[in-house]
């Protein structure tokens, strides 16, 4: 289903995102804990891409797994910065006959390498672009052509010299043709608030997405840390990891009780979307929902109060 059409037949959604496993065992691992996520009744589930194209066949073949399971509708995110504009056509070609009907469009980071970076795309309004191209070539076969999404920072990219250029930026991507933003993860829900603001003062009307991560376990912390450079850890939330004994168990549960009160709060001020960044374990998600007392995400998206 088109990301517009998702937002015209859900009051808000809920997304869980996935990695591509690094081996075929782990692959069938991750299918397996599947039944637990579809029983969650996610609006839709994404797959990442590893920059340059270093998960391009694990992304495409997880993306196609899942799209044999009833109602995930997988979402794959592709990555421009090192492909040129006929390896991007080929993915997209390769999507679109197997019938998937949105991307997450994104520039990915650029190589830590002294190399000079060789690429077609300088950023992912660029990319955006391109879909849009594919899209009115009318080779895919919904009319609609890919939805799309692309992603936002309520705290700011790191390499963006400051929040007004942010917005320029984003706005540049939303206007190119994307359908929705999707969050880098945040703990603290005034940033996120703050953002929206920023984002409809510019002119930004499209669905915004929140991204919750769950924190599990401190090499969690450490692990978002270098996911999400530059994340910030409210002191309030440091204070509850500290006062744990810093076993798994402690820890996870004032990551899951943190991340379900930042959910209950963002339903309570009326959020397009929860994107959960799962990291291909289902406890912590299916925690969440237990603790707001729902069994999927219709009931979450019926108590949102809208
Ligand atoms: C929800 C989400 C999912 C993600 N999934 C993946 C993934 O699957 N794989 C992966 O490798 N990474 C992923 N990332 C990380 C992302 O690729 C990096 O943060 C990357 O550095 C920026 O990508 P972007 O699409 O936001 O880039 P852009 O929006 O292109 O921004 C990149 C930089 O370029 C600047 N810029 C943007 N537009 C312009 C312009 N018109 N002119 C000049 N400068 C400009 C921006 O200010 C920014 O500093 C994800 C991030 C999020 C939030």
């Amino acid at each position: 289903m088109h990301f517009r059409d998702m937002f015209v037949q859900n009051d808000r959604t809920f997304s869980f995102e996935f990695f591509p496993p690094r081996s075929p065992a782990l692959a069938d691992e991750l299918m397996a804990m599947m039944p637990d996520f579809a029983a969650l009744r996610p609006t839709f589930v994404s797959v990442t891409y590893g920059a340059g194209g270093s998960t391009r066949e694990r992304t495409h073949d997880m993306v196609i797994r899942l799209g044999q399971v009833e109602d995930v509708n997988p979402v794959p995110h592709l990555t421009c910065v090192c492909h040129d504009e006929p390896e991007i056509e080929a993915i997209l070609s390769r999507y679109a006959a197997a019938g998937l009907s949105n991307i997450m469009a994104l520039r990915g980071d650029m190589p830590t390498s002294s190399e000079p970076v060789r690429t077609a795309f300088r950023n992912a309004t660029e990319l955006v672009h391109a879909i849009q191209r594919f899209n009115q070539r009318g080779e895919h076969p919904h009319r609609q052509g890919f939805g799309i999404a692309v992603a936002g920072y309520p705290e700011g990219h790191p390499e963006t010299a400051n929040r007004l250029l942010e917005m320029d930026f984003l706005k540049a991507k939303v206007d190119a043709g994307a359908d929705a933003i999707i969050t880098q993860l945040f703990f603290d829900n005034h940033d996120f608030y703050d953002f929206r603001e920023r984002c409809r003062l510019a002119g930004i009307r499209v669905p915004i997405i929140a991204g919750i991560m769950p924190i599990t376990s401190i090499r969690g912390i450490r692990r978002i840390a270098e996911l999400a450079a530059g994340s910030r850890y409210p002191a309030p939330l440091l204070r509850a990891i500290g006062r744990t004994d810093a076993s798994e168990e402690a820890v996870r549960r004032v990551g899951s009780h943190w991340a379900t009160e930042q959910c209950r709060d963002l339903l309570d001020h009326e959020v397009d979307g929860i994107h959960f960044y799962t990291l291909n374990r289902s406890t912590a998600t299916r925690d969440i929902y237990l603790t707001l007392g729902v069994r999927d995400s219709r009931a979450l998206s019926a108590s949102g109060g809208r």
